[in-house]
């Protein structure tokens, strides 16, 4: 089972000083700041997808500017992504359109042959037919007679299987050399199947499965169960953008191969409490923001109700408290109150000081192995600014890869992770779609 991370431009700054948080003068965004694997010394995906919507900014969602978006197109995804500076790092890329930035449009907004010079220009191993999201998961629409789909889930389906069917006819002609994925889009597991049966027939041997993002688990267990009844068994599946991984050996027995997911990166700042990931559980990350970055509260400062000056010196209050509690140097109930005070300020009515407890009582930092936690320490924790909370998200996804393994019972590094196989637990709670 191969882990696909997307990419969305999440790099940290190597420059970046923790203590006085400030950067090098001397920093070039795109030549100095690492990606997740650069800075890793062990792998923590086996791949990176990249989406045309991303890259070229569809309906304001682009996370490249135009320099970067001609760099990725004249030097090709490998260079762009330094992922041959190192040898054993031969990270398959594959393309997509990145359906879920144009899910709005009526069509999609590129043309098979756009999609395609696309993938050339870049240098793709894999790449995915142009596909259009159906929204919608409703097996009730599958009545015993005639469909109750509503029209545009059927437009829908039957557009990405036409484009499907243009896209391989293409990549024939043209002789392409990368792997060629067709899309199955669906709204229940019978109209899953249909489309995984059409792709099939056209050629496909590679089928992503699209419109995961929402579904439960149980509803993906259902769609891969009826995909099986017409799957071919050379046919290898990929689920496209899964927030749900917690029953990863029953998709592998469904010949899911592949899949990708931004959640174990996500959950480091967008999640309420699960923003620190180990092998058996997750920690809530510990929230001291910036006085100058947090705009509730400077809406209370200048409505004149906290003082700037008193926000100011308990933020400091704050970290110093963490530093002295990582040395050894205060209790858990000095920082814990020093922490409830700022919270106090900057977001009233809420208090985080039981789950703050469980993370200052364990202090999970210390005990991680990945190049992060090492060398940054209780920053990690820290939930506040890009920099510490991108790192946490690189070190979820580091955690997230060997709990992939540990269930699958595969090796990392040439060696198991533990001898004890367990499920991961219920992960992702956490829903894509509130990104
Ligand atoms: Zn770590």
């Amino acid at each position: 089972m191969k882990f696909f991370f997307p990419d969305s431009q999440d790099l940290v700054d190597p420059s970046f000083d923790f203590d006085s948080e400030n950067r090098s003068v001397d920093r070039l965004r795109h030549r100095d700041d690492t990606y997740a694997h650069e800075v890793f010394t062990s792998p923590a995906y086996d791949g990176l997808l990249v989406s045309k919507g991303i890259v070229d900014g569809v309906s304001g969602g682009g996370k490249y500017t135009l320099a970067q978006r001609h760099r990725l197109l004249r030097v090709g995804a490998r260079d762009f992504f330094r992922l041959d500076s190192s040898p054993d790092r031969l990270l398959p890329i594959m393309g997509d359109c990145g359906a879920f930035t144009y899910f709005r449009e009526e069509v999609p907004p590129y043309t098979v042959d756009e999609v395609l010079d696309f993938y050339v220009e870049c240098g793709f191993n894999f790449g995915v037919s142009v596909d259009h999201v159906i929204l919608a998961y409703q097996p009730s629409w599958d009545g015993p007679g005639e469909s109750l789909a509503p029209q545009e889930a059927r437009n829908r389906q039957a557009l990405t299987l036409q484009l499907a069917s243009e896209f391989l006819t293409k990549h024939r002609s043209r002789h392409l050399s990368f792997e060629p994925l067709g899309v199955a889009q669906g709204w229940s597991p019978n109209s899953y199947a249909a489309s995984v049966s059409a792709l099939e027939k056209m050629g496909y041997q590679y089928i992503a499965i699209g419109g995961m993002v929402p579904l439960k688990t149980r509803d993906i267990l259902a769609c891969l169960e009826s995909i099986s009844s017409v799957r071919h068994s050379a046919t290898r599946l990929h689920l496209l953008g899964v927030t749900r991984t917690e029953n990863v050996e029953a998709f592998q027995n469904f010949g899911v191969v592949s899949f990708d997911s931004t959640s174990p990166l996500r959950q480091a700042f967008k999640d309420d409490k699960d923003n620190y990931y180990t092998m058996d559980r997750t920690y809530t990350a510990i929230r001291i923001p910036q006085v100058e970055g947090n705009p509730g509260l400077q809406k209370r400062i200048r409505a004149g109700i906290v003082s700037q000056e008193r926000a100011r010196r308990l933020e400091r209050a704050c970290l110093e408290s963490m530093k002295q509690f990582d040395a050894g140097e205060c209790t858990i109930d000095d920082t814990l109150a020093l922490l409830s005070e700022y919270e106090d300020l900057y977001s009233p009515g809420h208090n985080h000081n039981s789950v703050y407890r469980q993370t200052l009582t364990d202090r999970p930092w210390k005990h991680c192995a990945c190049d992060i936690c090492r060398r940054l320490g209780y920053h990690v924790i820290l939930f506040r600014g890009a920099e510490r909370n991108r790192r946490r998200g690189f070190h979820n996804l580091w955690v997230f890869y060997r709990r992939l393994h540990r269930e699958l019972g595969s090796l990392v590094d040439g060696s198991e992770i533990s001898a004890t196989r367990q499920r991961l637990p219920d992960l992702f709670s956490w829903d894509a779609r509130n990104d």
